[in-house]
């Protein structure tokens, strides 16, 4: 087995091996397929699985190239370390296609992420408080964003992130491509899913 299997362009294919990644893991076996069949998914994964790569490389081949000047898809992480790290895992995958994407969190200024913005972004990754601050100061314009996906969602609820993660559901198109990821599915991450997922598919590991 071998990345080669799924339907993914030679620029995504070259960005793997160039990482030196030759087998999917696990979770990327399972999710990549139901995820460029546009199902929601649902995956129950620890950080180390390679979730990360199984979530970005479906969504790096449905976005494809740059194009216009709002995000098309979202990225939501609890803390600025996790966005960081996802943002990392971006600029790999992505270093042979032509797409934009910005890093967003708080604990300093948004006048870079603001100009990020204005020169126009495919994707964005953020934290679910900085995500609305950029939105409320017009900053940000939702209304292309077909996929969302919600990483460490467990972790988001630990550090009381509903509300913002409610109000960020109001303001993106409804028909669009969720994927959540999370280490554990207890009562609320299960909720959560309940509340946002379409009839999704569950992929444990
Ligand atoms: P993650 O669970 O997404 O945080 O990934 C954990 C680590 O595994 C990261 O350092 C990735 O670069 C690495 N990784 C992801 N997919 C693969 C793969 N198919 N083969 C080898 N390493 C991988």
């Amino acid at each position: 087995t071998s990345f080669d299997q799924f339907e993914l362009n030679r620029q995504l294919l070259n960005a793997v091996a160039d990482l030196g990644y030759t087998e999917p893991t696990p979770i990327q076996q399972k999710t990549i397929p139901i995820s460029l069949g546009n199902h929601d998914v649902l995956g129950i994964a620890q950080t180390g699985t390679g979730k990360t790569a199984a979530y970005l490389l479906p969504l790096l081949m449905k976005i494809k190239y740059a194009q216009g000047k709002n995000p098309r898809a979202l990225i939501l992480a609890p803390t600025r370390e996790l966005a960081i790290q996802i943002s990392k895992s971006v600029t790999d995958l992505a270093k042979y296609t032509d797409l934009r994407h910005l890093v967003a969190y708080g604990g300093l200024g948004p006048k870079t992420q603001i100009e990020t913005l204005q020169q126009g972004v495919d994707l964005v990754v953020a934290t679910p408080g900085r995500f609305m601050d950029l939105y409320r100061a017009g900053e940000l314009i939702t209304k292309d964003i077909r996929t969302l996906v919600l990483d460490e969602a467990d972790k988001m609820m630990d550090m009381g992130f509903m509300p913002q993660i409610r109000s960020i559901l109001e303001i993106i198109p409804t028909k669009r491509q969720n994927l959540l990821f999370s280490a554990t599915f207890g009562g609320r991450v299960e909720r959560l899913s309940a509340e946002f997922l379409e009839a999704p598919v569950k992929i444990e590991v």
